[in-house]
């Protein structure tokens, strides 16, 4: 099924600007939510711009929202797309976390992906030369060596120190008999910050959720792998980049394929050109002064219960700080995560705002508030943007990362947590706005601190400038993050090197 992507079809080996192209292809899956899809995206694009390759993005039927949609139908020419026919998930039940949803679409499409993967093969004729699969694609790896693919990957959207985490948890499963919450002592695993049990994913909070059993599973599956790319870059996490490089120190039974940092990769549309269509967040920004304004944003999913909406609105007011807010309707009722699928918000957000409260900022001309999706690099590379409180997606990390945005940490789920212990504990970019009291004083002052870099607010931004400059690294050509990635493809390309499996 034709995603509507820029060049549908994924045939053939004549490229995009009628020449044939002798360039390796690769096949990708993307599992659903456009925080995988982004970086996987942008991984093709890299891979087309750097190595001459093309590439076919694959798609779950699940997914197909307008968003999603729009986005693939923005991709060069050289990156195709198409979609997955529909799985029958109807026996699965209605509270099924997102993560059970995503393994189980996955699992159920492998002989629909098979058949797609042996198509890739015959219309590539013979340039087929890798499939990649994302976070919860573990089991997609069998699709691709019953279609005949020769090197088998997983893109890892996600860091370092969360891949450390799956990578153990077949050993974990045993080591740690109750629930993580539970835990006495934080986590420690080789190389990385210490997580507190709550803290810890998400997904492994109850081991009596199928989520659990998925995650040691893909734990499990990961070692299938020819080679693991992570959105990653090693000053942002120098202790597991250091741990994963030597994956002997882990004994016999820990042995995983080679793990490559290759970020950060984001979606590079940050760079507002003369011309270049515009949004009103981005008039609104070109309105404020530098640095003045905290962009506030719970990733493509995120949304939270009435009171914490409430309360973040009247902190906002209170911090006397320019805000543009991406607001979605409340979870009450529903998850946190349940905008996961489309991005869309379910009812009229501004309907939960306190009362007066568009009236006090916005129209008074110190608030932005916008439904639902914002262009969010380009507000992140914006010149009046101060800050970012985010939900800790790591897209979200990287992107405010590269444009040098210090942030204000409020995780809501899956690895979101671990991601705030990281950047607030461990590697010092954030200030994490406290899990018990979300109270509007508290957001007040948090927001501040890091605007006007204030108390500890001063040293993350110092830190952010940091790194910054070694983001600015990773993205050169030539860089670190381009060598690891020249040698997973010359892996693709020559019979030798990268471990040969069956
Ligand atoms: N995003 C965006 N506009 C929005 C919300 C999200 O462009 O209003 C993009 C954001 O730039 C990032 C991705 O969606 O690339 C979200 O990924 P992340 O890992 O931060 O969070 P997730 O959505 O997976 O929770």
């Amino acid at each position: 099924m034709d995603n509507g992507g820029s060049n549908g079809s994924a045939t053939a080996s004549a490229c995009c600007n009628g020449k044939i192209n002798r360039g390796p292809h690769v096949a990708m899956l993307a599992t659903p939510g456009m925080g995988h899809l982004i970086p996987l995206a942008e991984l093709a694009k890299r891979l087309a711009s750097r190595h001459g390759a093309t590439a076919t993005l694959i798609t779950f039927a699940s997914t197909a929202s307008p968003t999603q949609r729009a986005f693939l139908a923005s991709l060069p020419p050289a990156v195709s797309s198409l979609s997955l026919p529909p799985v029958d998930l109807s026996d699965l039940p209605r509270a099924a976390a997102i993560e059970t949803r995503m393994s189980e679409e996955c699992a159920r499409s492998v002989p629909a992906l098979t058949a797609v993967l042996a198509g890739l093969r015959r219309s590539t004729a013979g340039r087929l030369a890798a499939f990649v699969a994302d976070l919860f694609g573990a089991d997609s790896l069998d699709a691709a060596r019953a279609a005949g693919v020769r090197r088998r990957c997983i893109f890892f959207p996600s860091n370092l120190h969360v891949l450390t985490l799956i990578l153990h948890l077949p050993d974990l499963d045993a080591a740690v008999p109750g629930a993580f919450r539970d835990m006495p002592e934080p986590l420690r695993l080789p190389g990385c910050v210490p997580v507190p049990g709550p803290d810890v994913l998400m997904p492994l909070q109850d081991k009596a959720d199928p989520c659990y059993r998925w995650m040691v599973h893909h734990g499990a599956k990961y070692r299938d792998a020819h080679a693991i790319l992570v959105n990653s870059f090693d000053a942002v996490e120098p202790g597991p980049a250091k741990v994963l490089r030597q994956p002997e120190s882990g004994g016999p039974s820990r042995r995983w394929p080679a793990v490559y940092p290759i970020g950060p990769l984001i979606h590079a549309d940050g760079g507002r050109k003369d011309g270049a269509s515009s949004s009103p967040c981005l008039e609104w920004l070109d309105r404020q002064p530098p640095r003045s304004v905290v962009f506030v944003s719970f990733g493509s999913g995120g949304a939270l219960p009435a009171e914490q909406m409430r309360e973040l609105a009247l902190g906002l007011e209170l911090s006397g700080q320019r805000f543009l807010w991406v607001v979605r309707s409340p979870s009450d009722g529903g998850a946190v995560n349940d905008n996961y699928y489309d991005a869309e918000s379910k009812r009229d957000p501004f309907a939960y705002l306190p009362e007066g409260f568009v009236d006090r900022t916005c129209a008074a001309g110190v608030g932005l508030v916008v439904p639902s999706w914002a262009p969010q690099t380009q507000v992140l590379a914006h010149a009046a943007t101060g800050a970012f409180l985010t939900h800790c997606g790591w897209n979200s990390v990287l992107e405010s990362l590269v444009y040098g945005v210090p942030m204000v940490a409020w995780p809501l789920y899956a690895e979101q947590r671990q991601n705030a212990v990281l950047l607030s504990d461990g590697v010092g970019a954030a200030l994490r706005v406290p899990e018990s009291s979300k109270r509007r004083e508290i957001i007040a002052d948090t927001v501040r601190e890091v605007m006007r870099g204030e108390g500890k607010g001063a040293a993350v931004r110092a830190k952010v400038a940091e790194l910054q400059k070694a983001a600015a690294e990773g993205l050169r050509d030539g860089g670190a993050a381009a060598a690891a990635l020249a040698e997973v493809v010359q892996g693709w390309t020559t019979t030798t090197g990268g471990g040969e499996k069956d």
